[in-house]
Formats: C-alpha cells, structure tokens, sequence
C-alpha cells in the first residue's frame, strides 16, 4: 500500500515541476490552474499516507476496533480538496472569459504537459488495480483523483490547442469549466463514499449473499438466525447476529455449533469478522427486542 502512495508523491512533483514548465512557456492561466491542480494531489497524497499509518495500527485500548476508519478522513478531504480546486478552475475560467488574452509557445507547452499527463495516466491505473487488489479506499481516492487530473490536463490541452488555430479566445475558459463540472462529480463521489463508510453503511450486496449461503447450510430445525447486521471500516467487514439454538443443548454442543459457523463465515469472506452471540429459542436479548430490525438483505428464520 505505502509502496503505490510514494509513487503517487514522487511521480505528483514530476508533475507539478513539467506543469509549471507548460506555464512558464506559454503564460496560459490554464497550464498554471492546471498545475495548482496537481499540487493539491501533492497534499493529499501526503495526508492518505499519515492516514494509512494510524489505520494500519492494531487496536489498543483506546481503539479497541481497530483504526481503519482513519481511511475514510483521508478520502473525505480528499473529496473536498478536488471540490475546491475545481471551483478555483471554474473562477479562472470564467475571469479569462471577461478578460480574453493570447497564449505563447504552445506546442512547446502542450508537450510538456502531455508528457505529465501520460505520467499521471500511468500511475492512476497503476494505483486502481492496487486499490481493487487490496481493496483501499484510500489508494482508490489517490488514482481517481489522478485521473479527474487526467481530464484537467486533457480538457486544457484541447483548449489551448485550439485558441492560436482558430483565434478564439474564448474557447480555453469554456474547456475549463466544462472539465471543472466533471471534478465535481468525482469529488461529490469520494464524499459520498467516506460518508457511507462512517454512517456504518451494511455491506454491498454480493458480501450480504454469500453470509446467506453460509447460514443456509446451518439453518435447520434446531437452529435459526436473526439480527443479521453487516458494516464495514476501511478493508475490515463485520457481521453480527443471534444464533439460536434449543434450550436444552448444553453450553459445549452450542459452543461447538457456533465455532463451526463462524469458521466457514470467515473462510467464505476475506476479512470478515463473525459476531455471533447464542441464544435459546424464543429468547432475545433486552437489547434487541422481540422483533428483529428490517436488515436489507440479511436472511431470517
Ligand atoms: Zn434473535
């Protein structure tokens, strides 16, 4: 995980340096917003490996779950830094669309940025397919947040390509607003996300279908499951649920019983941690009431 996160920091000041190079060419407000944009890559790359640090800690007895909602800071911010940046791209754009002027050099500024933007391309990809591997939240924020920066690049180069071709000054500022509207969109996703992960949200449904198929083959007349919860924080997933069982089993035989649950839950579910609390049948626990809660998904009976 820190290995794709200091590759995104290292390859984010190439980045940056070839941007302002673009900029320094050119004197288009473009290349220099859409070099402001990568810098924020720089910041957030930098929190999401502080972050990865605390969530990667085992639990203490202050965190005695565990850290691993620490992710979900970093891609929330994450989420508001592309947000605000887009909004700076926005306001540059429209200020160039009052105050129209010519840009300098551009092939000579156009390659250089679209040799940081083929860097950029090349390290999001990287980082997706790590991000589904190992199933971070934190890496997927990183290289979606390179890839909004892909379109910046994209939309810009476009943009200012086309200003000394056709002599349309205007051109460049409406690109720019065009591609600012899509970073919204990623950015109001990464939020979206952290917060489902920090409201408990349960567990997508393929995970919820495969707990099911695990319970069915130990449903039967003697034993019964309810108050099937499912969350998830960071890469961890968590069930919890009643296993009922008749009154006069022995402590051992239930014991015996519900060790062999949980063993095939976290066999079946890479990372799952099983909570199962026993329960004679027609009992339930003061906490829970009689009547379980509507669970989406979650089997019964
Ligand atoms: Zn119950």
């Amino acid at each position: 995980m820190r290995r794709y996160l200091y590759v995104s920091l290292a390859a984010a000041f190439g980045v940056i340096a070839l941007k302002l190079g673009a900029w320094h060419f050119t004197g288009s407000v473009g290349f220099l917003s859409d070099a402001l944009e990568s810098l924020v890559n720089v910041v957030a790359a930098a929190f999401a490996l502080l972050m990865v640090a605390i969530a990667g800690r085992p639990p203490d007895s202050d965190h005695p779950y565990g850290h691993t909602k620490a992710e979900y800071f970093s891609s929330a911010l994450e989420g508001l830094l592309i947000g605000v940046a887009a909004l700076g791209i926005a306001a540059e754009a429209v200020h160039r669309l009052l105050q129209p002027h010519p840009v300098h050099a551009v092939p000579a500024g156009v390659a250089l940025n679209a040799l940081a933007t083929l860097i950029n391309l090349g390290v999001a990809r990287w980082m997706l397919s790590g991000a589904r591997r190992l199933r971070s939240i934190v890496l997927e924020a990183d290289a979606r947040h390179l890839l909004a920066d892909v379109w910046t690049s994209v939309g810009v180069i476009v943009g200012v390509s086309l200003v000394p071709l056709t002599g349309w000054l205007w051109l460049d500022p409406i690109v720019g607003i065009v591609v600012a509207g899509h970073i919204v969109g990623e950015a109001w996703r990464l939020v979206a996300r952290s917060v489902d992960g920090l409201m408990d949200r349960s567990l997508p449904d393929a995970d919820i279908a495969e707990v099911n198929l695990v319970l069915q083959r130990y449903r039967n007349v003697d034993v019964r499951f309810d108050h099937v919860r499912t969350r998830r924080a960071g890469t961890r997933r968590f069930v919890s649920m009643h296993m009922h069982m008749p009154a006069h089993w022995s402590l051992g035989r239930a014991a015996h019983c519900r060790l062999q649950v949980e063993r095939a839950l976290t066999e079946h579910i890479a990372g799952l941690v099983a909570t199962i609390e026993m329960l004679p049948q027609g009992e339930e626990s003061l906490l829970d009431g009689a009547n379980p809660p509507a669970t989406r998904g979650a089997p019964e009976g």
